[in-house]
């Protein structure tokens, strides 16, 4: 291997990156390793491409590959929306990140001139107060974030839009909001790019490895683009790539999300209106930029192949949301289902995340296991990879975490 070059072409080179940097494999190999600089990013969605944005800022050079491109139709990231909440219950780790990630994202804003996160406010409407909703409590009590609980009285009151009977209280926390999501991953890769990162289309595999040490990672169109070090943050597809290591690791189960259109000139399911909102075993968001009420539910779990699938909601699904409209928000019954999405979660075995070195390789890196909550995380949670990636981890306590864990899949 020309140990000058950091990308490699079996018939030529990725574009101008070929001669850019002096990075190699097999880094392990040498008696004093050096600081890894050169990285190879697959999978450009929330996770990907806040990784490679992060690693490239800190200043490594880094090629950010994806099958379909950032915030594709098939990525779990490829949605319209998705929800930054706060609640957590006892894992606490994520009401401290998502605290961190409101200003993150609002500093982002500023800094791209885009508005990608809506701060709507979240309202979810209970019965009784559940152990997760206690410990959720305590730990936004804990980190400072404001919530309150709106009793059925003025819930009633403040909140018409939802018929509240058999609703004891609503729980708030109005610092939360919803974020653009496919918009989101766009945006992350234009300033990946505008950073000097190199963004690749392509179907990527790991290539030739050399002991421990993987070489390179084949395009393809047979390319061979070769790094010190890979992070293959391939969402669902993780499984696909490394079907052996990630067996009963990872799953992907369909899900579905219905955007109800609101009556001419009615703007109360609208934001800022209306808030997030979650019951009956569903949630959603207010109507964004003309979109419609967003409702998703939790049908049974039907497991996908994210390549494959047909992103089509079946005539069940469609008369069970026409039905929970007509249920919780009187007003929108009747109404028509202006858009449907039809995605895929990646679900680790206990729906922490993943984020830990391939057990045969010392320069492989597997991140994902978003498990359906991970879109808000990617600000922080990429700069949690970059970080370890360059072995300067600043939060050792959560490698456990965020281990590879056997599963009952
Ligand atoms: C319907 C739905 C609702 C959700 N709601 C929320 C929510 O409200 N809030 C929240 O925070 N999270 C939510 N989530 C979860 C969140 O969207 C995901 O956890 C997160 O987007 C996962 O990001 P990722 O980067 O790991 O995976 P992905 O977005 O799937 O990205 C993986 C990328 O890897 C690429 N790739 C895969 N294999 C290869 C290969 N061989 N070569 C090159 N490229 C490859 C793919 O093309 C893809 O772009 C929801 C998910 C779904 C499906």
């Amino acid at each position: 291997m020309n140990r000058r070059t950091f990308l490699r072409a079996a018939g030529g080179s990725v574009g101008a990156f070929a001669a850019a940097r002096t990075g190699t494999a097999g880094a392990s190999q040498r008696s004093a390793p050096r600081p890894i600089r050169d990285v190879v990013v697959v999978g450009a969605g929330a996770f990907g491409g806040w990784t490679a944005l992060y690693l490239q800022e800190m200043g490594a050079t880094v090629a950010l590959i994806d099958q379909y491109g950032a915030g594709n139709s098939r990525a779990s990231s490829g949605g319209e929306t998705r929800q930054i909440r706060a609640g957590y219950g006892d894992r606490e780790i994520y009401t401290r990140w998502v605290v961190q990630a409101f200003d993150r994202w609002k500093a982002r804003q500023a800094e791209w001139g885009r508005t990608l996160f809506f701060q709507t406010g979240e309202l979810s409407l209970n019965q009784e107060w559940t152990p997760y909703l206690k410990s959720s409590k305590e730990a936004l009590d804990k980190l400072g974030v404001e919530n309150y609980v709106i009793k059925h009285d003025d819930l009633i009151r403040k909140y018409p839009q939802v018929n509240a009977d058999g609703i004891d209280f609503g729980f708030v926390v109005p610092s939360t909001g919803v974020l653009k999501a496919r918009e989101g991953c766009v945006a992350v890769a234009q300033a990946f790019q505008r950073k000097g990162g190199r963004l690749v289309v392509a179907k990527t595999e790991p290539g030739r490895r050399s002991g421990r040490t993987l070489l390179g990672v084949s395009l393809g169109t047979g390319e061979t683009v070769s790094a010190q070090t890979f992070v293959f943050a391939a969402g669902p597809w993780l499984p696909k790539i490394f079907p052996d290591v990630m067996k009963k690791k990872l799953v992907s189960p369909k899900r579905e999300e219905f955007f109800i259109g609101t009556p001419p000139g009615d703007e109360r399911f609208t934001y800022p209106n209306f808030p997030n909102w979650s019951v009956g075993g569903a949630y959603g968001f207010p109507s964004i930029e003309g979109r419609g009420f967003k409702i998703a539910p939790t049908f049974d779990d039907v497991f996908v192949d994210p390549d494959a699938q047909e992103r089509l909601v079946t005539p069940d699904e469609v008369a069970k949301v026409h039905e929970f409209v007509g249920r919780w928000f009187p007003a929108l019954r009747g109404q028509p289902i202006v858009e449907a999405k039809v995605c895929q979660y990646e679900n680790s075995v206990d729906e922490h995340f993943i984020v830990d070195r391939h057990p045969e390789f010392d320069n492989v890196w597997l991140v994902g296991g978003g498990s359906g909550h991970g879109y808000k995380h990617g600000i922080m949670l990429g700069d949690y990879v970059a970080n370890r990636v360059l072995g300067q981890d600043k939060s050792p306590e959560l490698a456990a975490t965020f281990k590879l864990k056997d599963g009952t899949f």
